[in-house]
């Protein structure tokens, strides 16, 4: 009779989506957060001067309600709407993102499954964008569930919440080691925050300095330089 181990995972993966996943994903999710704004409340609100990157869309949302004049106790009152409005739009209308994958991927999350490793998201995107996002890129069979923009305050929130959620369903053991990959400053004070090992690339659009300056424990020109045995 076979004998059946049931072993927990020894590591845990937690990806960004933009800048680390994808890059030039094009003006599709810009648009729909724009769309959004339009569609609850009649006023056109722009993403310029935002400065998105490593940014949450909740964020990015309340912010831009605020630059069109929208008082805060309305953005508060509207936001849900414009989140639901924003991730509808977005099914629609996004190309297939395959060659936008940044280098070395999809064979890195290939080769981390093989091996065990259980991969997430911790993304600022909200979860639909996120989801038909990596969808399109051919990529979101790899992970097993994401934090995403609208599910808490702060990115350091949103690991924290992710490795809770793996602890609670038994996907990793006590001892896992956890890392967080990506290409901006916050994502690198969101491991600090949540406690665990931080890996930065250099594919987003973050300067080396902001990046070094953020303390990551390791810096990547990209995947293709990831070393399997740290994570
Ligand atoms: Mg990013």
């Amino acid at each position: 009779m076979d004998r059946v181990l049931w072993e927990l995972s020894s590591s845990l993966v937690l990806f960004d989506i933009d800048g680390t996943l994808t890059r030039g994903a094009g003006p599709h999710h810009r648009a729909a957060l724009e769309n959004a704004v339009l569609q609850v409340t009649g006023i056109a609100a722009t993403t310029d001067g935002i400065p998105v990157h490593g940014m949450l869309d909740r964020v990015i949302l309340t912010l831009m309600l605020r630059a069109a004049g929208i008082s805060d106790a309305e953005a508060q009152r509207v936001l849900p709407a414009a989140m639901d409005a924003a991730q509808d739009l977005y099914q629609t209308g996004v190309p297939d993102l395959r060659d936008k994958l940044c280098p070395g991927l999809p064979a890195i999350l290939e080769e981390l499954t093989q091996r065990g490793v259980v991969l997430a998201l911790v993304t600022g995107n909200l979860t639909r964008i996120g989801w038909h996002k990596l969808l399109r890129a051919g990529i979101g069979h790899y992970f097993r569930f994401g934090a995403f923009g609208e599910m808490a305050p702060t990115r350091g929130d949103l690991a924290k919440m992710a490795v809770e959620r793996a602890r609670r369903e038994g996907l990793i053991g006590s001892d896992a080691r956890i890392t967080l990959i990506g290409d901006a400053a916050s994502d690198i004070q969101a491991a600090r925050d949540a406690g665990v090992q931080s890996i930065a690339v250099r594919t987003g659009i973050a300067p080396i300095e902001e990046l070094v300056a953020a303390g990551p424990d390791l810096l990547l020109e990209d995947l293709t330089r990831l070393d399997l045995a740290i994570v």
